[in-house]
């Protein structure tokens, strides 16, 4: 076990201060410089990917696979996808023609916000630190990157690397928990990328508010899945599964319960165990084939959930304290007032709620606070259509769970309660831009616009 080497509190602002200070220099301004920086990156993770498999894999027993797919390579291609598109990204832009305005040539300037702040979780250590701090870069900010205490192994190795690769001007990194944080959350920034709890998002928020400092907030939520009882059931069982499965089920976009029409439930709970026999010939418990909740509180959080259930438990259970080990655990005939309804799961638990239909499952959803996503399993179109018309979610995903974060050009983001603010590629640039609106007026202007000087004649209107 590592030992994290927190950031001595009075040091922050001193660190804030040379980042400021590296910003003022204007060397972010260059877009070559921001394309080294990129570049450095890219290179700072693929050197290290088999360090960062290691550090993950002891922080949260992460199988080294599931890290790569998720996390390694969605970091680099985020890093190399912000190095290619930087030059088209930050180029001027001319205001669309207007007659009242083309005369003063108005552009907008896509300027860097300044000083950034970003903190991120434990559950994609790498990702949710390496993707906002690409945008971040390739926008020309500097960056104090606050990764989490709970992944001591990824948070060192990001203190040891980050100055080695990238200049320790324009990045630093800063360590620690709570009071470390509510530290840096007492200065004021020029934007803070929040992505965590809400709870932890409220603080985030009424900090930001003293300074006025803009604020994204990158949270979570229950995100349900809507069976269609005419669906491919086993398609269904086995990808709601694996969302559930990866990470331990410790991922913000995780299907949290699925609301199954009554009357297929026994059918989809079939479907559910054949994909666990296939996905886990041997025991799930093997240490490298199914990864550990992060913390011990996250461990008894969980079991207290499990334990107060008035659902039946027909895959899984089982579970040990010393490994933070917890089986994929199915729970069927959950009622809407149990335990594990009342807040985002976020561990390998899968709560299945019998509905007598759709219209109950919407009338469900739509109680609660807007997820991060809503998930459909159904081939029929019209049946998709009135689940997303009739809901709000950060995303609208049929057939699929968990991976839509990690396609290419689809902006990520929650709605409400989930969150507020975009990101990956370019929506991350854009998150951390300012479009200052400029434009150049010529003095013969005045021959046209002259009327607009007082004093106010009838003359002078009609001209
Ligand atoms: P968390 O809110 O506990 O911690 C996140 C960060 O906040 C850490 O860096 C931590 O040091 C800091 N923090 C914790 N308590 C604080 C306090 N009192 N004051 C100031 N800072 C504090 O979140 P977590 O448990 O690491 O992450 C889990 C949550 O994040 C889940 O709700 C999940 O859905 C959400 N999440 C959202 C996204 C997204 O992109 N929308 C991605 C991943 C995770």
């Amino acid at each position: 076990m590592v030992d994290l080497k927190y950031t001595p509190v009075e040091e922050i602002e001193k660190i804030q201060a040379t980042l400021r200070n590296g910003f003022r220099s204007g060397r972010t301004k260059n877009i070559e410089y921001r394309k080294y920086q990129l570049l450095q990156l890219a290179y700072m993770l693929q050197d290290n990917v088999k360090r960062l498999e290691e550090a993950l894999a002891a922080d949260l027993g992460r199988p080294p696979l599931e890290s790569q797919f998720l996390e390694i390579g969605p970091s680099m291609m985020d890093a190399r996808n912000a190095w290619a598109g930087v030059d088209k990204w930050a180029k001027t832009e001319r205001a669309p023609f207007s007659i009242n305005g083309f005369a003063m040539r108005p552009v907008i300037y896509k300027e860097p916000k300044g000083v950034v702040l970003i903190i991120s979780p434990f559950n994609y250590p790498v990702w949710l630190c390496m993707s906002p701090l690409a945008g971040a870069i390739a926008a020309g900010n500097a960056v104090l990157l606050k990764p989490s205490e709970s992944t001591p192994h990824v948070s060192s190795l990001f203190a040891e690397l980050i100055p080695k690769y990238l200049d320790p001007e324009l990045v630093a990194v800063v360590n620690g928990g709570v009071p470390e944080t509510t530290k840096l959350l007492d200065l004021p920034w020029d934007h803070i990328l929040y992505t965590g709890s809400g709870q932890v998002g409220r603080i985030v928020s009424a900090a930001a508010a003293k300074h006025l400092t803009p604020v994204s907030l990158e949270l979570g939520g229950k995100s349900p899945v809507f069976i269609d009882p005419n669906c491919d059931i086993e398609l269904a069982a086995k990808r709601i599964l694996w969302g559930k499965c990866v990470n331990a089920g410790q991922t913000c976009t995780a299907p949290d319960y699925v609301l199954v029409p009554r009357e297929v439930q026994d059918k989809f709970v079939n479907a559910l165990k054949n994909s666990m026999d296939n996905f886990y010939p041997e025991s799930v418990a093997t240490p490298g084939v199914f990864s550990r909740l992060v913390t011990p509180q996250a461990f008894n959080r969980i079991k207290g959930l499990l334990d107060n259930t008035k659902g039946t438990i027909v895959i899984g259970g089982e579970m040990d304290e010393a490994t933070k080990f917890i089986a994929p655990t199915i729970v069927k005939d959950v009622p809407t007032n149990d335990s594990l309804m009342n807040e985002e799961i976020f561990g390998p638990v899968l709560p299945i709620v019998p509905v007598k239909d759709v219209e109950e499952a919407i009338a469900y959803v739509n109680s609660n606070d807007h997820p991060l996503a809503v998930y459909v399993f159904s081939q029929d179109a019209a049946y998709k259509q009135k689940v997303f018309s009739r809901t709000q979610s950060g995303s609208a995903v049929a057939n699929e769970v968990v991976i839509q974060p990690g396609i290419e050009g689809l902006p990520f983001g929650g709605i409400g309660p989930s969150g507020s603010g975009y990101h990956t590629g370019k929506y991350t640039f854009d998150m951390f831009t300012h479009l200052r609106a400029s434009l150049d007026s010529p003095g013969w202007l005045d021959k046209i616009l002259g009327f607009r000087f007082p004093p106010y004649t009838d003359k002078s209107i009609k001209a």
